[in-house]
C-alpha cells in the first residue's frame, strides 16, 4: 500500500502548482498551494500515509459528511422534507435552484443543505453551543482522537466574508426552512467548517462509512447499515458539488471534499482515503487531491464499479 501511495506522490508532484487556493476566506488565501497528503486507513486499522501526513487543514466542507450523519441519527427520513439527496449541478453556493425550489437545497453537501442540517442540530439540542460541541465530540469519536478542535481564525475570517452563505441562510429563512437565528446557524456551520484535521486523522474518521455504520476499530455503531448506505450514496452523487459526476467518472468512489483543499474517499468493506493538497480546480475541489485519487483506484483497481 505505501509503495502505491509513494508511485501516486511522485507522479502527482509535477502538477503542484496548477490550481488556485479559495480565494473567498481570506485565512484560506494564504495557505501554500504547493502542499501534499494522502493516507489510507484499513478497516483493521492499518494505516499508511505520505507528504504532509500529519499536517493539519481546514476540513471545511468535509465537516458536512460528520453533521449530516448526526442529523440522519437523530431525524431519519424526516430529514428528507428539509434536505434533498439530488445532485445540484450546480456550484457549491449557489442561490439559483433554491429560489425556484421553495428553499429546500438539493442535497446535504452543498452550501445551503449543510446550513440546514446545521439548522437542524440547533433546533435538536435547542442550543447552538451543544449543537456544535455535538458536532467536534463526534469527529472526534471517530477519529478516536480527542485532539480535533475548531481553528477560530478560520471561523472568524468566514464570518466576516461569508456574504453568499448569509444570502443563502436569509433566502431559506424567507421559505420557512429555517428555524433558528441565522447569525447562530451560520456561527455554527462556519466553526463546524473550521475544524482542523491531518489527512491521518481524516482517513480513520470515516471508517464507519466503509464498516456499514460501524467503527471497525471501536465497535461503536455510529448510524445504521441503511443510513451509511444512503451516505455513501449521497456522497458518491453530491459529494463534489457540479464536478460530482466527474469524480465518480475519474475515481469511482464516494467522495467529499472541502475548499481547504481536502478530499476523503470510502471504499466499502475495505479502506478510507484522504487526500490534501490546497490548490483547486475551477468546480471548488482540490486539483491534485482529485488526480491523486484517480491514480490511486487507476493503480490498484479498488473502484466500487
Ligand atoms: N465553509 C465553506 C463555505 O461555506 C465550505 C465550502 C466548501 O468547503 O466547499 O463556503
Amino acid at each position: 500500500m505505501l509503495a502505491v501511495l509513494n508511485e501516486v506522490q511522485q507522479e502527482v508532484t509535477p502538477l503542484l502548482g496548477q490550481g488556485t487556493v479559495a480565494q473567498y476566506i481570506p485565512e484560506l488565501a494564504k495557505v501554500d498551494p504547493n502542499q501534499f497528503a494522502m493516507a489510507v486507513t484499513l478497516t483493521n486499522g492499518e494505516s499508511f500515509g505520505v507528504g504532509s501526513f500529519e499536517k493539519p487543514f481546514s476540513i471545511q466542507s468535509i465537516s458536512k459528511v460528520f453533521s449530516y450523519t448526526l442529523a440522519l441519527r437523530y431525524y431519519q427520513d424526516d430529514l428528507f422534507k428539509r434536505v434533498w439527496r439530488e445532485p445540484s449541478g450546480d456550484p457549491f453556493n449557489s442561490l439559483v435552484q433554491l429560489e425556484y425550489e421553495d428553499g429546500i437545497p438539493r442535497n446535504p453537501f452543498i452550501n445551503a443543505g449543510a446550513i440546514v442540517v446545521c439548522d437542524s442540530l440547533i433546533s435538536h439540542f435547542a442550543d447552538p453551543k451543544k449543537a456544535l460541541h455535538d458536532i467536534m465530540i463526534f469527529i472526534r469519536e471517530c477519529c478516536d482522537d480527542h485532539s480535533i478542535a475548531v481553528n477560530h481564525t478560520v471561523a472568524e475570517s468566514e464570518m466576516q466574508c461569508g456574504f453568499r452563505n448569509l444570502a443563502l441562510a436569509n433566502l431559506m429563512k424567507g421559505f420557512g426552512n429555517i428555524d433558528n437565528d441565522i447569525d447562530q446557524v451560520l456561527q455554527t456551520y462556519f466553526q463546524q467548517c473550521s475544524a482542523d484535521m491531518n489527512v491521518s486523522q481524516l482517513s480513520r474518521s470515516m471508517l464507519y462509512l466503509a464498516n456499514d455504520g460501524v467503527d471497525p476499530i471501536s465497535g461503536k455503531t455510529f448510524i445504521s447499515e441503511a443510513q451509511a448506505k444512503r451516505i455513501n450514496s449521497i456522497m458518491l452523487t453530491c459529494g463534489h458539488y457540479d464536478a460530482s459526476g466527474d469524480f465518480a467518472f475519474r475515481v469511482g468512489l464516494p467522495g467529499k471534499s472541502g475548499v481547504g483543499g481536502g478530499i476523503v474517499a470510502i471504499v466499502p468493506g475495505e479502506m478510507s482515503i484522504a487526500v490534501y493538497s490546497p490548490a483547486l480546480n475551477n468546480n471548488g475541489n482540490s486539483l491534485v487531491g482529485t488526480k491523486a485519487l484517480e491514480l490511486f483506484t487507476s493503480k490498484t483497481g479498488i473502484s466500487i464499479f
